[in-house]
């Protein structure tokens, strides 16, 4: 029998499925969320760079493009609202080769004809006075003012509370197992029971094709996944780079960033190497070694900074470099596949396209979650009173912000969730500190317990 009745069902609790949640959801419809996982966001929305891109360097005329200028525009019109951090540093275009300074004149007519008009060309001279720790080697640039840097997790998280907040129901190890289409609606069979949903999304990521099959017998296009490694250095090294930096991007990928992150570290990365395996998330000590070298050739004085960690993220690409957004309305289906490498800036855009494809009128938020300030420059919780004492003095995070990441509309269900939701254990020490703490804290509330599957998996 099935457990419930919804509007729509959205398959996969990444980026992208919790803003096409929250959309339908504000729009009035009674919406269902399916996740495999033991918590949300465990799949290519674990780890990323954490860009809010604003679309310069997209396909001309794609629907990427659409997606990625419709999504910075909501998230940044709706980010304050929520308590979502944003940092406007903008980021600086480098060529370090003739062929790269060749190609720059071009990518800004690209950005112009993008709608990003607002870059500016810099060159060798003017370079050292914007970011003076560059390697002299530079040889030109653009700016682009309006590149951003944003929290990966709690951008997602706001998505999906306030889908909750609007009726959306969240089921969890809720893996999409098979599925029947009847006469006007889906009947799905998932690992945490049978629903019934007029309208799918398939939001699965790095499952997409897999999903896909599940629902139509056969998929239309095929998940390759692409990993991207990462070396995150201690807060320190963040006092290195000001503005993003970002190498002239290829046609494969836009290359190794370096740039510090919301929350006061500084990163180098990510490789873009196909790979079979869809969870495989490992790091690679001689790709790090060259990372590391790529790093410091950006910014010499990054040579001896301590790491933090190192982490991992999959894209999920497809053999296609274009989204994979299709609907088929007589058959109730939406698929939202290849959301490779921009999706966390397109993710509300993406919302809005699909809630138009299949003729939605918008609706108006009732309710706004108010996130937990976890940004380096924010008034965090520690320095309020009567916030319990901090138990991860790395990342200064309190009790007070634990014991609300494990109530609310989707509480933790695991420590990456935590991690993901609070920044605990992401600091210099990584928990060595404050594990056992963390372990007493949360013991009997998750439904992936600490000591049973502690595996560091947050990204
Ligand atoms: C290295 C790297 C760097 C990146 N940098 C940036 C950046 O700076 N800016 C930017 O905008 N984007 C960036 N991205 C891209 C962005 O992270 C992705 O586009 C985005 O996370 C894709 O989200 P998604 O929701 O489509 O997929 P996913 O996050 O993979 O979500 C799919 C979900 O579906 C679930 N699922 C799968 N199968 C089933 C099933 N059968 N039943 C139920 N649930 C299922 C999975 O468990 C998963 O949680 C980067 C990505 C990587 C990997």
């Amino acid at each position: 029998m099935a457990q419930g009745v919804f509007d729509v069902a959205v398959v996969g609790a990444g980026v992208v499925g919790c803003a096409i949640a929250r959309r339908f959801a504000i729009d009035g419809a009674r919406v269902l969320i399916l996740e495999r996982a033991h918590d949300v966001l465990d799949g290519a929305s674990k780890g990323n760079s954490a860009i809010l891109h604003t679309g310069f360097d997209a396909p001309e005329g794609s629907l990427e493009l659409d997606c990625i200028r419709a999504g910075y525009a909501e998230y940044r019109e709706i980010h304050a609202r929520m308590n979502l951090p944003l940092d406007p540093c903008g980021a600086l275009v480098l060529a370090w080769t003739e062929e790269q300074q060749a190609a720059l004149p071009g990518l800004m007519a690209q950005a112009a004809a993008n709608g990003v008009g607002d870059v500016e060309m810099l060159d060798h001279a003017t370079l050292p006075a914007l970011e003076s720790q560059l390697a002299p080697e530079v040889r030109a640039g653009f700016r682009v003012p309006g590149e951003a840097l944003i929290d990966p997790w709690s951008a997602a998280h706001a998505y999906l509370y306030q889908a909750i907040q609007h009726g959306a129901e969240l089921r969890l190890r809720a893996e999409l197992l098979t599925a029947e289409r009847q006469a006007e609606s889906w009947r799905l069979h998932a690992s945490a029971g049978s629903f019934e949903a007029g309208l799918v999304v398939n939001a699965a990521g790095l499952w997409g094709d897999h999903v896909e099959r599940i629902l139509t017998g056969e998929s239309w296009f095929q998940i390759r996944p692409r990993k991207g490694q990462f070396i995150l250095y201690d807060k320190p090294a963040a006092a290195l780079a000001g503005h993003i930096l970002l190498p002239v991007p290829t046609k494969v990928t836009k290359g190794v960033v370096v740039c510090r992150t919301i929350f006061g570290n500084l990163l180098v990365g990510p490789t873009a190497e196909e790979q079979e395996e869809r969870e495989d998330a490992s790091v690679v000590p001689a790709t790090l070694e060259a990372l590391r070298q790529t790093g410091e050739t950006i910014l010499p004085a990054l040579a001896g900074q301590e790491v933090t960690a190192f982490y991992a993220g999959l894209r999920p690409a497809s053999e296609d470099k274009a989204y994979r957004i299709r609907a088929d309305l007589e058959r109730g289906l939406v698929t939202v596949g290849g959301i490779r490498s921009t999706g966390l800036s397109a993710a509300l855009g993406i919302a809005q396209h699909v809630a138009r494809l299949v003729g939605r009128a918008p609706g108006v938020a009732r309710d706004w979650p108010e996130m937990p300030v976890l940004a380096q420059d924010g008034a965090r919780d520690w320095q309020a009173p009567g916030n319990g004492g901090i138990v991860c003095h790395c990342e200064l995070v309190t009790r007070r912000e634990i014991a609300a990441a494990m109530e609310g509309p989707a509480p933790a269900q695991s420590l990456a969730g935590l991690k993901r939701r609070t920044r605990v254990t992401m600091g210099r020490c990584q928990g060595f500190y404050c594990s056992a703490e963390l372990a007493r804290l949360t013991e009997g509330r998750f439904t992936q317990p600490m000591l049973a599957g502690a595996v560091d998996d947050a990204g």
